[in-house]
């Protein structure tokens, strides 16, 4: 460098890449791209021997992020994505083409409903929309072109805990692939992949990050599905990036340990509300796995309580259309998540003006109990 001026000198002086340091914590591979050496290490990226060239088509933060999913999963192949949303329509695209039809489960995630019923047919493929607690009409919606079963493990807000194992079996019979959307119950929970799923999306915003500070996707499941899906988000750029891969992976950390106190928490949230004569029905379900049941507690008020008044008396409990931070949360379905619904399919499903949902957080449980007692009798 000692010939060089200025401008080139400021340009490319780097730590000397001998010196490079084993860090504790993976280091964040904040480029757009990669360097080679020589062209024969270029040429060993293309024959499979090296393999990061350009960050859209893949970088190490993701591929960390994408391999913990996998694993704990234990499926053999994973893809991050940009969202959540991003993951599902990948997912389903690896599956369904131009003139396929796929069978879908009503009572879904608000932005998922809109993309299965907005969005897919401008890529030729038809929908099906049938209640899945019941097979039977799973089983009679299923046409000649009938590609995919798509549902959710615990579905929301009414944490209806799907019959993987019935599905997988009619799927098999009818020659059909499954993807199931497993963000509320995560992996610490339940691992659909291990039940014949072949593909399992994620929200990465919500419990595998943790901590509401990303927005991330990640699709594990079947190898050559992955493969189709990733060539998808590569070409479609909806890849993730490195920071807030690196992120959620640091949130993933202590996925087990969250979702074991928020967990516990919901349980004991979900007791005390049954016996609260403001709570006209509390939605939690009776068994998700032995680890728990899940973080979520959907309750109707009943109609003596003041909707206006109960959101304006919540104390430290924010008003929040997410879930799954290590904060209790809540939210209003009718006016944030099912907002884009009809009235008729609002009905269907049974979301009104007096359902909430609860996230519930790594608090103390009897504090968030107080906060929400005061807030139902305010
Ligand atoms: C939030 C959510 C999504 C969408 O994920 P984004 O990361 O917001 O794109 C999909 N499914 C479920 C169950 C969700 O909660």
């Amino acid at each position: 460098m000692s010939e060089s001026s200025f401008d080139t000198k400021v340009v490319h002086h780097k730590l000397d890449q001998q010196q490079v340091p084993n860090s504790k914590s993976t280091p964040i591979y904040q480029t757009s791209a990669f360097t080679f050496k020589d062209l024969d290490h270029l040429e060993s990226y293309y024959e499979g021997d090296s393999p990061y060239l350009y960050t859209r088509e893949r970088n190490p933060n993701t591929d960390e992020l994408s391999g913990t999913v996998a694993q704990l999963e234990e499926a053999p192949a994973g893809v991050a994505t940009s969202s959540g949303m991003s993951a599902i329509l990948a997912g389903i695209l690896s599956v369904a083409k131009p003139g396929d039809h796929i069978i879908a489960a009503e009572d879904l995630y608000g932005g998922t409903h809109k993309l299965i019923t907005k969005e897919l047919s401008t890529f030729g493929i038809d929908v099906t929309m049938v209640s899945f607690a019941e097979l039977e009409e799973v089983e009679e919606a299923v046409q000649e072109n009938t590609r995919l079963l798509y549902t959710e493990s615990i579905s929301n807000p009414f944490l209806r805990v799907e019959d993987l194992a019935g599905l997988v079996k009619l799927a098999k019979e009818k020659g059909l692939k499954t993807m199931v959307d497993n963000t509320f119950a995560t992996p610490y929970l339940l691992q659909p992949y291990t039940s014949g799923i072949d593909l399992v999306v994620h929200s990465g915003t919500k419990y595998i990050g943790g901590h509401s500070d990303v927005t991330c996707g990640v699709l594990v499941g079947d190898q050559m599905l992955v493969q189709e899906a990733t060539s998808k988000v590569v070409t479609l750029g909806a890849n993730l990036s490195p920071f807030e891969a690196w992120l959620t992976q640091r949130g993933a950390k202590t996925l087990g340990l969250r979702m074991k106190q928020q967990s516990t928490n919901a349980e004991q949230v979900a007791k005390a509300l049954k016996k609260h004569a403001g709570v006209r029905t509390v939605y939690y379900p009776e068994y998700v796995s032995d680890r728990g049941h899940g973080a979520i507690v959907t309750i109707e008020l009943d109609e003596k309580v003041n909707v206006e008044t109960f959101f304006q008396s919540l104390g430290w409990i924010k008003i929040a259309p997410t879930l799954a931070g290590v904060e209790t949360t809540i939210s209003y379905p009718v006016r944030t998540s099912h907002r884009a619904l009809s009235e008729k399919e609002k009905e269907n499903i049974g979301i009104n003006d007096y359902v909430i949902r609860l996230s519930i957080g790594i608090e103390d449980s009897e504090d968030i109990i107080n906060q929400l007692t005061l807030a139902i009798e305010a």
